[in-house]
């Protein structure tokens, strides 16, 4: 299988640097192929804006998504968000590994979306949801947070995760036609134990041996 994995965290040692290492290294043991987008250690810019392009279709009013379809009929995405979306085209399955901000994904994967899921080339003129560009592709949001399973369920504290990850797994994984495989959670890692952390590096290997065996989950749960 090709596996896109995109790693947002801006420390290697951290637990979540820990979850990219084991990714890369169990999933090329196992023989599928890998590309990577390490944000930090590419310095990706998530400012998005005229700079997405080599050339506007009108530089007198910038239009984000009218310069997307030109840039997607014209060749003219910069060299930077066209490498990236080469590599989107180019999986079969997609990894996020990311520590939950602000109950949402770090701003520079964010930014990363925001640049290169262009209009015309990733989505749009009727390819969303079950017509989306990447039907039959897979995506898999690997995440971990400050806060424990109990804040996570549909009465704690934060409320249901399903509710959090909604916007990400509906609004831009299933809105561009990847199948979303169930997010793996590791839940406050910074709270537990140097052993349950290795617990928790073991089970996504395990996870991971057997990723390709995966089906999306349920989409009605998701609307
Ligand atoms: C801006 C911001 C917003 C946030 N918003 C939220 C939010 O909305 N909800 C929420 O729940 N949390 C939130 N948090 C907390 C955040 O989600 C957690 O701090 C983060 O997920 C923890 O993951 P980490 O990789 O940073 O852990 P780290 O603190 O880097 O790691 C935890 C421990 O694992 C150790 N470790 C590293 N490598 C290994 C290894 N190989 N084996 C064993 N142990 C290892 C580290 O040394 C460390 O002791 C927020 C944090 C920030 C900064």
């Amino acid at each position: 299988m090709k596996v896109f994995l995109i790693y947002a965290h801006p420390e290697q040692e951290s637990f979540n640097g820990a979850m990219f290492g084991k990714a890369q290294e169990t999933l090329l043991q196992a023989g599928h192929e890998l590309r990577i987008s390490d944000l930090y250690a590419m310095k990706f810019d998530p400012v998005s804006g005229k700079n997405n392009f080599t050339t506007l279709e009108n530089p007198h009013f910038f239009k984000q998504q009218l310069e997307e379809l030109h840039a997607t009929s014209k060749g003219a995405f910069a060299s930077h968000i066209s490498t990236e979306q080469e590599k989107l085209e180019w999986c079969d399955l997609m990894i996020w590994q990311f520590p939950l901000w602000w109950f949402s994904v770090p701003g520079i994967l964010k930014g990363w979306v925001d640049r290169v899921f262009a209009m015309g080339r990733v989505y749009g003129q009727g390819r969303i949801y079950e017509t989306g560009v990447f039907r039959g592709k897979k995506a898999l949001l690997s995440l971990t947070t400050g806060g424990m399973p109990d804040h996570y369920l549909k009465d704690g504290l934060n409320g249901d995760l399903g509710g959090i990850l909604r916007p990400i797994q509906r609004g831009i994984l299933e809105f561009t036609g990847f199948s979303v495989l169930d997010p793996h959670v590791v839940y406050g890692p910074a709270r537990q134990s140097q052993e349950e952390r290795e617990g928790e590096l073991l089970r996504w290997q395990e996870r991971l041996l057997t990723i390709s065996a995966e089906t999306g989950i349920e989409v009605g749960h998701y609307r």
